[in-house]
């Protein structure tokens, strides 16, 4: 909680941008590119607050090398001049180290960021939008939200899901307890936990409603990573871990020796401890929800400048963006709509954008959605 006296912008702010992880940071770091003044970025944690919250040996899936001056920008950067792999040294950062790299990226693109402030509502009001915070009301030109997804963990509605533990709630895998540990889920996080409760001593079995880790989608979006399937297949040799396919988790039940995880064809295994839950993440946009309509996936949707249809001048930023039905998920992906959404505010408030050209020129501004429907794009 931030003392009074402590929050250093004034009453009303160009932009305010919610959220310094990746997104909050990489369109902050755009607008100053710019020179668009008066812009904070707003933060109820720390900076890189998702990351510091991630299980202690989670790391990267993408991974980072500095390819940037010739072009090939690292794949975790936020911009087109940072490496998470030349600064941290690291291919495959953990959470822990790559809060560390946005901090740096903070200070040295000298981004505004007021930590401790948690926005809890925005309306806008005229001209301008107000919003609600721990700190008291004030109101901004634009807003531009980048709250990501792991705050909001995902049970999918599911019966008794208060018997498990979510994966985005875990900070270490020997914490859950049991020597049979069931994951529901066998996506990235659920292997992820699978290998992190099997290196923790335990025998980790992971049911999933089909088997991701045979699928060969070509979008990693959409299937295993090929860094979490090599880690599997170089673990599974020596640790515990066993796959089930085809097992749809309906439910959960308490019984006097543990938690009952009851499958859709009638299979039903006893846990004796709780089970993880590796069901995904819900939306982020929770305090700003009401400004956007959603499709029938239940991803915001956007105007072709990631724009609220229904409250102009509040934009979203982030993995929850998504275009012609595909996702940008990952920091490489997403990235490359923060200079279409700089680009917007600086034509409203009438600043020049030939700054942008560099974003061009290195892969960081996709503009045309259109090459999205390409069925061999893997934008
Ligand atoms: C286990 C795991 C592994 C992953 N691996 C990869 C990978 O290898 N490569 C990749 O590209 N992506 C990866 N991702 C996804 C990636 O972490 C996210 O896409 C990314 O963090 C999203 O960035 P963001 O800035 O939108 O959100 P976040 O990083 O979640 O940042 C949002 C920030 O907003 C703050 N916030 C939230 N609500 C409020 C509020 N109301 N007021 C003020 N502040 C608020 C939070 O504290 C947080 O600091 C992974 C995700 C997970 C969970």
């Amino acid at each position: 909680m931030i003392r009074e006296g402590e929050v250093r912008f004034s009453n009303h702010i160009r932009v305010a941008i919610v959220g310094a992880g990746p997104a909050g940071l990489g369109v902050a770091r755009v607008l100053r590119d710019l020179a668009i003044p008066d812009v904070w970025v707003l933060e109820r944690g720390r900076i890189g607050q998702s990351f510091l919250n991630w299980p202690a040996d989670t790391r990267f899936l993408t991974p980072s090398f500095p390819g940037n001056v010739f072009g090939l920008t690292d794949l975790n950067a936020i911009s087109y001049d940072s490496s998470p792999g030349w600064s941290l040294r690291c291919e495959h950062p953990d959470g822990a180290a790559y809060a560390q790299y946005l901090e740096q990226a903070q200070a040295a693109f000298g981004i505004n960021v007021q930590c401790g402030i948690d926005v809890r509502s925005i309306r806008p009001e005229g001209e301008v939008f107000e919003l609600e915070t721990n700190a008291g009301a004030f109101t901004a030109d634009f807003v531009i939200w980048a709250c990501g997804q792991f705050g909001t963990p995902s049970d999918g509605g599911m019966p008794g899901a208060e018997l498990a533990h979510h994966y985005g709630r875990v900070r270490r895998w020997e914490e859950i307890p049991g020597g049979v540990v069931y994951v529901v889920g066998g996506y990235e996080s659920g292997i992820d936990a699978a290998i992190g409760l099997a290196r923790a001593g335990k025998d980790a079995v992971v049911l999933d409603s089909g088997a991701p880790w045979l699928d060969s989608d070509k979008d990693p979006s959409r299937n295993l990573s090929p860094y979490t399937l090599q880690r599997l297949e170089s673990v599974r040799k020596d640790l515990p871990i066993t796959l089930i396919p085809n097992a749809d988790v309906i439910a959960l039940e308490n019984e006097a020796d543990g938690v009952r995880i009851l499958v859709g064809d009638g299979r039903s295994w006893l846990s004796d401890g709780p089970p993880v839950l590796a069901t995904g993440f819900g939306s982020g946009t929770g305090p700003v929800s009401e400004w956007f309509d959603y499709d029938a996936d239940g991803l915001p949707m956007l105007t072709p400048q990631d724009e609220s249809g229904a409250a102009p001048g509040l934009f979203l930023v982030g993995p929850e963006v998504s275009h012609n039905g595909h996702l940008f998920c990952f920091i490489y992906k997403f990235r490359q709509r923060f200079a279409v959404v700089a680009r917007a505010i600086a034509g409203r408030i009438g600043v020049d954008t030939t700054a942008l050209e560099i974003y061009n020129d290195n892969n960081m501004l996709l503009e045309d959605l259109t090459c999205c429907d390409d069925d061999k794009c893997l934008c």
